[in-house]
């Protein structure tokens, strides 16, 4: 079974989806890679979810990528006497340490970070930004705002602080038993909320080691500020539209989804797009217009992979969404222009032997017609950097860990499959020739180039270059 795309669908799974049955239907329909919401459902729920993505894999042998999205510090206000509380424009609202149940002149704010970095004239946005609060005058427990944008606030609304740098790990304790009950369980990606800098990579490698690849989960503008190094010490981003919107101007978001693409395409990181993207499948088994031509630009600016949230999780039709985004971008790849697009914003080879033999792929597809670039990978890496030449040929990523197959199911272009470790050049050169016509990649008489690492089976070596016709063995 191949996918007749380069880029990849990551869904969701919540209430909606999460059964046996949905999840092979939405395999089926073109998810690649699953993810897991750590902000909803029990260990249990995703235990089960786990168990079942793996059935489903077992069933279609093909390797499925799981990803399991930890919240992150959210931060929430208190309990209000009556449930909620209706905010004036102008008027003056505390937020303070005390655990008494708020009203329309104060509420809990149970986090005492956020007294010790805000400073006066720091937004406090509450409910997705729906409500602004303006800092007046503050001390370490309790802060006096201007209501700047009023309304209704209810009880634990979610609190976003974008122009301060919160004192603050990126992990919580339930962020903590949550990523080590995910890597029991043998998840192949964690993503980071809230990521602010990049020692919170540092620190969350820490705790993951290689057990995982780790996705930083770009949604403030500090990490914004600091998108080089976050790209470098991450495995993958992920632009996440729904804080990213409430934390800053919803006008500059596509701006830097757009600096955020470009930017880890010149990394050789996957890309995500995330959030929002055929919201209206929520309740309608159409996406809009402007929802088709939204997927259709992240493929063209050449990302990765694009999420579906929502539309999957809690939606009426996720095997619609499903199916709607496989449609959008295998329409989007036939364009001439899309490969157009794609070449030209290809970026400068980075200058290791591994970048050199890589960038070579997309010279020689465009010499000859290959019907493959065929990677032998241990680590996953020089599938990564073959994919980030984005060459026209599939790439097919070949390797003896299923933790590699898995983890190369969210990468562009990418066709992960699993085969013993080579011991000689005539074997790898045969094993790439089967596995190519197997997997219905090419014909006999086309050629392919064949990528390898010499010595075998140690990672990081790739170093050899072959084109070969598919033949008769
Ligand atoms: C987002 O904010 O866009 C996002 C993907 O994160 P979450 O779904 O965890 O809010």
């Amino acid at each position: 079974m191949r996918r007749r795309r380069d880029a990849k669908i990551i869904a969701t799974l919540g209430p909606a989806s999460n059964s046996l049955e949905k999840i092979g239907e939405l395999f089926d329909s073109g998810i690649d890679v699953f993810r897991l919401n750590f902000s909803h459902g029990t260990h249990a729920d995703h235990a089960r979810t786990h168990g079942y993505i793996r059935q489903v894999e077992a069933a279609r042998e093909r390797p499925i990528g799981i990803l399991a999205d930890l919240q992150g510090p959210k931060i929430r206000v208190g309990t209000f006497k009556n449930k909620s509380a209706e905010l004036e424009t102008g008027q003056r609202f505390v937020l303070d340490m005390k655990e008494d149940d708020g009203d329309e002149t104060r509420v809990n704010l149970p986090h005492p970070e956020i007294f010790a970095a805000m400073q006066v004239g720091s937004q406090l946005l509450v409910n997705d930004g729906k409500i602004r609060l303006k800092v007046v005058e503050f001390d370490d427990n309790h802060a006096v705002t201007e209501v700047v944008v009023g309304g209704t606030i209810s009880n634990n609304k979610g609190v976003n602080v974008p122009d301060v740098l919160l004192p603050i790990s990126p992990l919580t304790e339930k962020d903590r038993a949550d990523l080590d009950y995910a890597l029991e369980l043998g998840v192949d990606w964690v993503a980071l909320s809230f990521v602010q800098r990049p020692e919170d990579i540092t620190e969350m490698r820490g705790l993951v080691g290689q057990r995982a690849a780790i996705m930083a989960k770009l949604e403030k503008p500090t990490a914004i500020k600091h998108l080089k190094d976050i790209v470098q010490l991450a495995d993958a981003v992920m632009v996440a539209r729904g804080d990213l919107g409430v934390e800053m101007p919803q006008e500059k978001v596509p701006v830097i989804q757009r600096q955020i693409v470009r930017h880890a395409r010149r990394e050789g990181k996957p890309v995500v797009i995330a959030t929002q993207m055929l919201e209206s499948m929520i309740s309608s088994p159409v996406p809009t217009r402007a929802e088709s031509s939204d997927v259709a630009t992240a493929i063209y600016d050449g990302s990765d992979a694009v999420m579906l949230s929502a539309e999957t999780a809690a939606g009426d039709y996720p095997v619609e969404a499903a199916t709607a985004m496989n449609r959008i971008i295998i329409e989007v790849e036939k364009d001439v222009y899309y490969r157009k697009s794609i070449d030209a914003s290809l970026p400068a080879p980075g200058d290791t032997v591994a970048d050199a033999i890589s960038s070579s792929l997309h010279h020689i597809s465009n010499v000859l017609p290959l019907a493959a670039t065929f990677t032998y990978t241990e680590s996953g890496f020089s599938s990564f950097r073959a994919a980030r030449e984005r060459p026209e040929a599939p790439v097919i990523g070949c390797t003896p860990y299923q933790e590699t197959a898995r983890k190369l199911a969210l990468v562009w272009g990418v066709h992960a499959v699993l085969s013993a470790e080579m011991s000689n050049v005539d074997e790898m050169v045969a094993n790439a020739i089967n596995i190519t016509l197997q997997e219905g990649f090419g014909e006999m008489g086309e050629i392919i180039a064949i990528t390898a690492g010499m010595p075998f089976g140690r990672t990081g070596t790739t170093n050899m270059l072959r084109l070969t016709r598919l033949k008769a063995l």
